[in-house]
């Protein structure tokens, strides 16, 4: 399913807004040979672009949003976690080139572009070009490695597995084995605090 397209032979100079939604149904096709990504799309992604053309450059750029549901690495909880980017691109004319990459080839012959090893620069064939390939990478690029529900989240204890966000647990006196030298420290600390408040009196 190809849906998000751009004429290329109706771009100007000037920047012309293009607006993309691509559905979760569109990200699950997309990625269907991936490996389970483990989270859930919320809602469409949204790619706000504007789009302009220079001599045999076409230039595109813009932000996309996106709230995907994920499991908080510490705490494990579900949560929501909000997506926003921007991007650009530059596309030259591949004229009579090929890529030096299979994949390039097959996306230049598919899609009217294909994207050089750094994704903001590719080459362009034909009149259409089709975002689908490089939405999906910069989809991929977003996606959180490492899911934290919040900063502060404290995850769940190493000891009792309770959710440190919700209930506190007594695990963290158990830990250490009590050190030979403790009971003496209590012992001198109490005779210090005698002495001073012996001498304050
Ligand atoms: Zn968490
Ligand atoms: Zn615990």
């Amino acid at each position: 399913m190809q849906t998000m397209k751009i004429q290329i032979d109706k771009l100007e100079a000037t920047p012309t807004a293009h607006v993309f939604e691509a559905s979760p149904a569109w990200w699950q096709e997309q990625v269907i040979e991936a490996r389970d990504l483990g989270h859930q799309v919320e809602g469409p992604f949204v790619f706000e672009t504007q789009a302009y053309q220079v001599g045999e450059e076409v230039f595109l750029g813009g932000t996309f949003r996106g709230t995907i549901e994920v499991e908080c690495g510490r705490c494990l909880q579900r949560y929501r976690h909000a997506l926003c980017e921007s991007f650009r691109l530059v596309l030259e004319s591949a004229g009579e080139r090929q890529p030096p990459d299979p994949d390039g080839v097959i996306a230049l012959a598919r899609d009217g572009m294909c994207l050089a090893e750094e994704l903001e620069l590719g080459w362009y064939r034909g009149q259409v070009i089709c975002l689908d390939a490089f939405f999906t990478e910069l989809i991929s690029l977003a996606l959180p490695l490492q899911p934290i529900c919040r900063e502060t989240c404290k995850g769940l204890c190493p000891h009792c597995g309770v959710d440190r966000n919700q209930t506190d647990c007594d695990c963290e006196e158990v830990k250490r084995p009590p050190s030979p030298f403790a009971a003496l420290a209590a012992l001198r600390l109490a005779g210090e605090d005698g002495e001073k408040t012996g001498g304050k009196s």
